[in-house]
């Protein structure tokens, strides 16, 4: 049974203190690289990065219940026997998550995307007030989906339950950011295996595999299975629409039956959130806040054919994927909106480069 990873540390510190507490303070020497994350991200040779076990922090490399070696040293109940469990010491879970982690396929400017960490502080501090809190509730409503998620994975589906995330907003609200968030703590909090998927590259890479001749089944399988299933730009797609929507629909439909979690972030607007209320509520945002001088009007009165001035699709998301594979969609998932916070990537962009310029001129 998974167990959280603090559980886990404290479990490890216990044994660790229990075993010979003299021989527990013998120091890592290797520098902390992670900032008290336990993982840093890793660059290799070909500019590549990846998740690492921070060397100073990695508790394997000072266990003292397994010797560093990872194996569970136990006396088999039946014959007497001492035997080694390879990698049953618990001291290894950090390189366990972390190779989850590697796994996922998570995209590069997102590796670092963990709640309560600096970047969303340095994208909230530019919100108005009111937008400031809504972001906060935004993350507070998604924490709680993953511990209620880790339920789902744990102990299957119970009626009525939601167990798709649905993340909308116009672009650069940080929806796909508080996404990655939500599939990271669910691999490395809860222990789960996660994969990340953008719906166009998907699409792309089934369209490889048809001239290469390689089955499509071997992309799809693992994202049906996996435990949690992030689709970033759900819906969007170009020319092909009966193909795609095809395609989509062999992932929600398995996922749906079989009762596993899914997240995803779309700027088509879902039924219960229609256009007026959008449009209503953004001017609001607007008078109460001084979030933004851009137009807020929308694509119909934009003239804009496919996304309009807000960074909203014109269509519906049910008129983009039609109304049965919206109705399964829409019976599993906790909507978390997104609506107005549309700075809050330029300004997180921003911010960074008004850093780095300071770094390098420090005469400004
Ligand atoms: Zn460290
Ligand atoms: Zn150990």
């Amino acid at each position: 049974m998974t167990r959280s990873i603090d559980d886990i540390m404290k479990n490890v510190s216990e044994k660790m203190s229990k075993r010979n507490p003299a021989e527990n303070k013998e120091a890592n020497e290797a520098p902390c690289l992670c900032q008290g994350r336990y993982y840093f991200i890793k660059r290799k040779e070909n500019g590549e990065r990846f998740f690492e076990v921070c060397p100073h922090c990695n508790p394997r490399l000072t266990c003292k219940i397994c010797d560093s070696t990872g194996n569970l040293i136990q006396k088999n109940k039946v014959t007497g026997a001492t035997e080694a469990i390879p990698n049953g010491c618990e001291c290894v879970v950090w390189e366990a998550r972390t190779r989850k982690l590697n796994a996922a396929n998570i995209p590069e400017k997102y590796l670092l995307a963990e709640f309560s960490f600096d970047n969303i502080q340095y994208g909230k501090k530019h919100l108005s007030p009111n937008l400031a809190e809504k972001f906060e509730e935004n993350q507070a409503q998604i924490r709680d989906f993953c511990e209620h998620a880790d339920n789902v994975i744990l102990e299957g589906v119970n009626p009525g339950d939601k167990y798709t995330l649905g993340l909308v907003g116009p672009v650069g609200s940080g929806k796909t950011y508080l996404g990655v968030c939500a599939l990271k703590d669910l691999i490395w909090h809860y222990g789960h295996n996660g994969k990340f998927i953008d719906f166009q590259a998907l699409l792309h890479k089934i369209r490889d595999s048809y001239t290469k001749n390689l089955s499509e089944d071997e992309i799809m399988e693992p994202l049906r299975r996996v435990d949690v299933l992030m689709i970033d730009e759900f819906g969007k797609g170009r020319a092909e629409k009966e193909w795609e929507n095809e395609k989509l629909d062999d992932l929600v439909n398995s996922r749906y039956n079989n009762g596993r979690v899914t997240i995803l972030t779309t700027n088509y607007v879902p039924k219960h959130l229609s256009i007026n209320q959008i449009h209503s509520r953004q001017n609001a945002d607007r008078g109460a806040g001084k979030t933004s001088s851009q137009t807020w009007f929308l694509g119909e009165e934009n003239g804009s054919k496919t996304s309009s001035a807000d960074g909203y699709q014109v269509i519906t998301l049910s008129e983009r994927i039609g109304e049965r594979m919206y109705d399964r969609i829409q019976e599993t998932t906790v909507w978390v909106d997104f609506t107005g916070i549309s700075s809050f990537r330029k300004k997180m962009a921003e911010d960074f480069l008004v850093r780095m310029n300071e770094t390098q001129d420090p005469q400004k």
